[in-house]
């Protein structure tokens, strides 16, 4: 814990906020990124056809999520490591990361973490993750290659701003060499497997290729015979 006289522990000016408060707020914060990150697993280990529950259940939580991470932004200042500490501004990140649905508090949330990291008060790293993902939300190409997709059944960081020079931008934010990210990651996911997404119309359970982020692809439902453009994280609702 910072000290009293720490420079670590000195408050923005027209941010009054006592030691009880801060940790209410780290608490709160680091309840919020365990429930997604207990959501998030329990979705991807769902049986196959038996994941509707699970599904829901992510969606409402980035809901509630994104509801309060807009309300604690209120004062216009990122929940840096001053007032929530390296892990609670992570988690903090973590919540703007998964806020895909609101694409406009995601950019706000991009601008309010860009200054903080400018002021010492966040991690560039994750400044990166969260540039990728709007820049792809948006329709544009990212440039830190943080955020994968399938290609041929392979993950890839897709659509990325010229590759030739992407391990020099990592570098300058601390992020480690491209391959050796997609090397770590497709030992962790392990070999690509199709998506299973949930019809809006009827609910059943359609398995698909998701298509990269920005893109689009078309799918239709088997049960239903619905069809239905799948956009990941450009949504608005
Ligand atoms: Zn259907």
């Amino acid at each position: 814990m910072a000290m009293a006289g720490d420079s670590r522990n000195r408050l923005p000016v027209g941010i009054p906020m006592s030691g009880a408060m801060r940790l209410e707020l780290l608490e709160e914060l680091l309840r919020r990124r365990d429930m997604d990150q207990a959501a998030r697993s329990k979705l991807a280990s769902a049986p196959p056809g038996r994941s509707k529950d699970a599904f829901v259940r992510v969606q409402q939580i980035d809901a509630e999520n994104a509801a309060w991470l807009r309300n604690a932004l209120k004062p216009g200042y990122w929940l840096g490591r001053t007032f929530v500490g390296e892990e609670g501004s992570h988690a903090a990140w973590l919540l703007a990361q998964h806020a895909d649905r609101d694409p406009e508090l995601q950019q706000h949330c991009l601008k309010l973490l860009a200054k903080a990291v400018a002021e010492g008060e966040a991690s560039p790293g994750d400044l990166a993750f969260l540039t990728d993902r709007v820049l792809l939300a948006s329709g544009q190409n990212q440039v830190y290659g943080t955020q994968l997709g399938v290609r041929d059944g392979y993950l890839v960081a897709c659509r990325l701003r010229n590759p030739d020079t992407v391990d020099e931008r990592r570098e300058s934010v601390g992020l480690e060499k491209l391959e050796t990210y997609l090397a770590r990651a497709r030992e962790l996911f392990g070999t690509p497997s199709p998506a299973r997404i949930i019809c809006p119309n009827c609910l059943a359970e359609i398995e698909t290729w998701l298509p990269e982020l920005g893109g689009r692809s078309v799918v239709e439902c088997a049960s239903c015979h619905t069809v239905h453009t799948i956009r990941p994280c450009i949504r608005k609702t």
